[in-house]
């Protein structure tokens, strides 16, 4: 009876798993959300947009589109606005991917993608990283679709310039780049959307903005595929990206300032955070993003991210495939990092 009405299709589905948001008090190292709040003119241009919520917001994010254009020096016609990185990449999917051509990704990355390709119907194959988790050249030789995140996820870890043109100049068709985490160092393909008419880069106001509770983010490519997405957003949804996610949004882009000191702590915290483990003789994937990837052997990632809970603080533990035995644990403030090292030094 459960399922008695449901499509074929949902009762197919093996959805994807957030991370859990708790309600107690905890220090939450598990979503890789920003320890630092926006910048304070985020709040000041929600609040002046909420009053006035009367009319539909503009269909393609409006004052939103035009500070991402202005940020990047592109077009207002070369970015996509959507609510969130999740669905950008959605309708991504949809836009610039066909079931009769696999599209390739890694075999360590965002465990959304096989949720997508699973819905859409399309064929995912997925590319090994070496042993120390890196992309290998030639590894995406020949493929006809490409989506990476770059930094990785959950490794954390940046793949070099040199070869990130390889494999867009070598894929036929189109390569979606996930910057979720871009701005914590690592380098973008953002610029060179001008230069490669099969690129999509795709960013999230959610990590370096610390605005994972707007839903706020965009699309960057050539006219040809923005319009794409256009097609996809207006067969779903008109007005993803609603008014107060926009005027945040553009005010969060507008204020480079506090976006730089902010994620330049959290490198700061990260690289000293990482340095404290290798001494605890945790081996440590270099990360370029907001958060570190943990290998553990004793005790076992299970019972260290059960011990961590413990004491009263959440990391991520994906629990399955050749990353069983790491945890993600996203950096947070010098204070949780200090509570962190310290439950470790305890536990190991
Ligand atoms: N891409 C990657 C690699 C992520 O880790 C996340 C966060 N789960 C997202 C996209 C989606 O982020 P958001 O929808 O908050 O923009």
């Amino acid at each position: 009876m459960e399922k008695a009405y449901w499509s074929a299709k949902a009762r197919a589905l093996r959805p994807y798993t957030a991370g859990e948001q708790p309600r107690e008090k905890l220090i939450k190292l598990n979503t890789n959300e920003n320890a630092y709040p926006p910048s304070p003119r985020v709040t000041a241009a929600v609040a002046e947009a909420a009053a006035d919520l009367r009319l539909y917001p503009p269909s393609d994010g409006g004052i939103f589109r035009e500070a991402a254009a202005q940020l990047h020096g592109l077009d207002t016609t070369q970015i996509f606005c959507a609510n969130g990185s999740d669905e950008v990449l959605a309708q991504a999917f949809l836009a610039l991917f066909d079931p009769d051509r696999p599209v390739y990704t890694l075999d360590v990355t965002y465990s959304f993608y096989p949720v997508w390709a699973d819905l859409f119907g399309l064929e995912l194959r997925t590319v090994p990283l070496d042993k120390d988790y890196a992309v290998m050249p030639g590894s995406f030789a020949g493929a006809g679709a490409v989506v990476l995140t770059n930094p990785n996820a959950p490794t954390g870890m940046a793949a070099r310039p040199g070869l990130l043109r390889e494999i867009i100049e070598g894929t036929d068709g189109p390569v979606i780049i996930d910057e979720a985490y871009a701005g914590f160092g690592s380098h973008s393909a953002l610029p060179w959307v001008g230069e490669y008419d099969n690129l999509l880069v795709v960013r999230t106001l959610s990590k370096s903005y610390s605005l994972a509770g707007l839903r706020a983010a965009y699309a960057a490519g050539q006219p040809h595929l923005i319009t794409a997405l256009e097609t996809i957003r207006n067969s779903y949804n008109s007005y993803p990206v609603d008014r107060l996610a926009a005027a945040g949004a553009a005010a969060a882009l507008r204020d480079e300032a506090w976006h730089k000191e902010c994620c330049g702590r959290i490198m700061k915290t990260r690289d000293r955070t990482r340095q404290a483990l290798i001494d605890l003789g945790h081996r440590v994937l270099p990360s370029e993003a907001n958060f570190l990837f943990v290998e553990c052997t004793d005790p076992d990632a299970a019972s260290m991210f059960q011990a961590l809970r413990d004491r009263g603080i959440l990391v991520r533990y994906f629990g399955s495939g050749r990353t069983r035995n790491f945890l993600r644990v996203t950096i947070g403030t010098d204070d949780d990092m200090d509570a962190f090292i310290k439950a470790m030094e305890h536990i190991s």
